[in-house]
């Protein structure tokens, strides 16, 4: 056997290694890999996000979607210096099924958006991704020319383990954006129920995607996503789903008179649209900024805003203490003994969890 044969009867071998090709230009790979062994600068991060520098951004929100302790220390020292030139923008959340057009409205939306002198950023919250690994605005080619827009931001949905740490760090990220200087922020979520109450507690204005046709059932669309609407949408209303797309809308409106007067005494809208044609898109922004100058010069808009500001505190709370408690040793010694106990009924659920909430008090103690 030759020299070379046996080399490569071995498991690992060597192989002759790709040229490298003319076209990359050597500069920038080193000026690259320069960027990359620095240390952060945190504060000249916040002065080029400041001042709208997207990659800084991007970097941003990775280190907020980070679990090091490190990258969360500097996330939060990031957070907290941006907070002052946040709150300026008007946050929309997006929901609707699959396939609805949430991807095709959102290009279209933030084309025009972009058209008007505004700056959009796109954010996400799926529920599903940390599961999945696929996540709505993963896939970006959906979004072809707002992608490529410099007056769009488009960041895919945050993985993670529970909705709560999904959402908070949405929510982060939308301080990040408005620090940016993006004047809209764009949030969509897909409507199977949770995710939806995550969006609506941290945006201004909550649209619905809808579709002619399918009933409410198929949809998915859970009464309270429809009572949280601000406007129904029903997309895909061109060429022969547009006489159906009418009697969709009546029917939705007639859904809508059955709830309640909104605190932000916003009457509910249902409009017709193409986001594929670019029909209506127009006129839902017009219909968002009636919103907005409602809801601002009665207060509401201020008053959300604080509402959720006091939901994501007892959020957070919530969200360590629960942490905290499972990911503690001594509980987690105890927990399957007090299991045991309650499967063979020697203690109730309820004494049960009393004991370990006892034990854990006394562990915060010491
Ligand atoms: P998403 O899953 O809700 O994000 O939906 P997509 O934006 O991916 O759209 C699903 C499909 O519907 C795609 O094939 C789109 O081209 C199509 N679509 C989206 N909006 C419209 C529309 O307004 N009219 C028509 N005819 N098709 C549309």
């Amino acid at each position: 056997m030759n020299k070379e044969n046996s080399s490569f009867k071995k498991a690992l071998h060597e192989k002759k290694g790709v040229e490298q090709p003319d076209f990359v230009n050597q500069n920038s790979i080193r000026s690259v890999q320069k960027f990359r062994r620095k240390p952060l600068d945190v504060s000249l991060l916040i002065e080029k996000l400041q001042q709208g520098d997207v990659p800084s951004l991007s970097r941003a929100i990775t280190l907020i979607e980070s679990t090091q302790p490190d990258h969360q220390e500097q996330a939060h020292r990031i957070i907290q210096k941006c907070l002052p030139f946040a709150n300026q923008s008007i946050r929309i959340g997006i929901t609707g099924v699959p396939g609805v057009g949430k991807s095709t409205f959102i290009e279209a939306f933030g084309m025009y958006l972009t058209s008007i002198g505004k700056k959009v950023a796109v954010l996400a919250i799926d529920p599903s991704s940390s599961i999945s690994k696929g996540s709505i605005l993963g896939d970006k080619t959906r979004m072809e020319d707002l992608v490529k827009n410099p007056n769009a931001f488009i960041r895919p949905s945050a993985s993670g383990t529970s909705l709560g740490g999904v959402s908070r760090k949405t929510r982060e990220s939308i301080i990040l954006c408005e620090a940016a200087g993006f004047d809209i922020i764009l949030i969509e979520t897909v409507g199977v129920g949770q995710s939806e109450t995550a969006v609506h507690s941290m945006t201004d204005f909550f649209l619905l995607l809808n579709l002619a046709g399918a009933g409410d059932d198929l949809q998915g669309i859970k009464r309270g996503i429809m009572e949280m609407a601000d406007a129904i949408v029903i997309n895909k209303a061109d060429g022969d789903n547009l006489d159906r797309a009418r009697i969709a809308k009546l029917d939705a409106n007639r859904g809508l008179q059955l709830f309640p007067m909104k605190e932000s005494k916003w009457k509910p809208r249902v409009l017709l649209a193409s986001a594929y044609y670019k029909k209506g898109i127009a006129e839902i922004w017009e219909l968002i900024e009636a919103y907005v100058k409602l809801t601002k010069e009665n207060n509401y808009f201020e008053l959300h805003r604080n509402q959720q500001n006091i939901y994501w505190l007892k959020e957070t709370i919530n969200e360590h203490l629960l942490q905290n408690f499972y990911l503690d040793e001594k509980i987690i010694q105890e927990f399957p003994l007090k299991e045991e106990e309650v499967l063979s009924h020697k203690k109730s659920p309820f004494s049960a969890a009393m004991e370990l909430l006892e034990l854990y008090k006394n562990i915060s103690k010491t």
